[in-house]
C-alpha cells in the first residue's frame, strides 16, 4: 500500500509529494512540527499538541495555516487514508516559501502545512520490560528548546552517538552537569524515597506532551512530585530513571552509559506508571478527536 501525504492543500502518493525549494523551512529550519501517537486508530492527547502546536508558531510569529478543526480534518484523514491503526502522525508548519532572505518575507507568505502518517508506534513492549541505556551527551542546543522547532540537528547527532554506543537514547547534559531531557523524549528519575523528579519547563526543556499526561496519572496515583533541575550525578546514584515521550510512552532506563541504575533492572515505579499510561491510551474513545478534549 502506498503512502499518502498531505502537502500545501493536496492529498498525494507520498513518492510524489514534494516542497519547494525555497521554503524557508528546509533552509533555514522555520518550521515547527508535532508528533501525534496514533492508538486503536485515535490520537492520543490530540488537543495538547494542537495547544503546543499554537505555542510553538506563536513564539515564532508564524500564523497557523487554518484553523484547529480544520487541521483535524485534514490529520484524520491521513490516518484514514494510510490506514493506520498504530502508528504515528507527523505534522510541520513552517513559514512559508520565500526568496532566500535571513528576514522574514516583507509580505507575509502563506505557511505551508505537510501531514504524514506511519504505522507502527513505538518500541516493543519486551525492550520496557528489559528496560534500556542512555549515552550522556553534552546539551549544545539552542536556548529555546521549549518550541518544538524543526531546527534539530543537535539531538540527530546525540542520537546517532547513542545508537553507535548501543544506547536508546542521548541524555542531555549541560556544563554544569544538569540532565535536561533526552534527543526526543523528558528524562526523569525516581529518588531513594519514591518521589518523582522531572525538569521543571522552561527555554531548556520541550515541555512534552507525555510528560504532561504522566505527571497528571502519577498525581492522580498519590505519587510525590519535585518539578526541579536534577545533575548526572544525582541521576547515577537514583533508585529509578525513566524516559517520556510520544512513540516511548514510559520507559525504564537500566544503565546510563557503562553504568547501571540501581541494580540494573527496570523499577517498580517506572513499571507502574507504564501500566498506568498503557491503561489511559487505551481507554481513548472518538472524543480523543476533539481540540477541546477534557484533561
Ligand atoms: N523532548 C524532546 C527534545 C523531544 O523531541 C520530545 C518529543 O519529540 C520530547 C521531549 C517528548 O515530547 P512528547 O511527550 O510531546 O512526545
Amino acid at each position: 500500500m502506498s503512502h499518502v501525504a498531505y502537502v500545501n492543500g493536496r492529498y498525494l502518493p507520498q513518492k510524489q509529494a514534494s516542497v519547494h525549494i525555497e521554503d524557508r523551512g528546509y533552509q533555514f529550519a522555520d518550521a515547527v512540527y508535532e508528533v501525534t501517537c496514533i492508538w486503536n486508530g485515535l490520537p492520543v492527547d490530540h488537543a495538547a499538541h494542537m495547544r503546543r502546536l499554537r505555542r510553538s508558531l506563536s513564539e515564532l510569529r508564524i500564523a497557523m495555516p487554518c484553523s484547529e478543526a480544520a487541521l483535524t480534518a485534514i490529520t484524520r484523514e491521513v490516518v484514514r487514508r494510510n490506514r493506520v491503526t498504530r502508528g504515528t502522525v507527523y505534522l510541520q508548519v513552517g513559514r512559508g516559501v520565500a526568496v532566500r532572505n535571513h528576514s522574514f518575507p516583507a509580505k507575509p507568505v502563506k505557511p505551508s502545512l505537510v501531514i504524514v502518517a506511519k504505522h507502527g508506534a513505538g518500541p516493543t513492549e519486551s525492550v520496557a520490560q528489559a528496560g534500556v541505556k542512555v549515552l550522556a551527551q553534552p546539551d549544545i542546543r539552542w536556548g529555546r528548546v521549549d518550541i518544538k522547532s524543526i531546527g534539530l540537528l543537535p539531538n540527530a547527532l546525540a542520537k546517532q552517538a547513542a545508537v553507535e554506543a548501543k544506547a536508546f537514547e542521548a541524555l542531555f547534559v549541560t556544563p554544569s552537569g544538569t540532565v535536561t531531557e533526552a534527543s526526543a523524549s523528558n528524562a526523569w528519575i525516581v529518588t531513594k524515597d519514591k518521589a518523582l523528579v522531572t525538569h521543571p519547563l522552561s527555554t531548556e526543556i520541550l515541555g512534552g506532551v507525555t510528560r504532561d499526561t504522566v505527571l497528571r496519572l502519577a498525581k492522580a496515583a498519590g505519587y510525590e512530585i519535585q518539578e526541579r533541575p536534577f545533575s548526572l550525578a544525582e541521576a547515577l546514584a537514583a533508585k529509578e530513571m525513566f524516559l517520556t515521550g510520544t512513540t516511548t510512552f514510559v520507559m525504564p532506563v537500566v544503565r546510563v552509559n557503562e553504568r547501571p541504575i540501581a541494580n540494573g533492572s527496570p523499577g517498580s515505579v517506572s513499571l507502574d506508571l507504564r501500566q498506568r499510561y498503557i491503561a489511559y491510551v487505551n481507554a481513548l474513545d472518538e472524543r480523543a478527536w476533539a481540540v477541546d478534549a477534557p484533561r
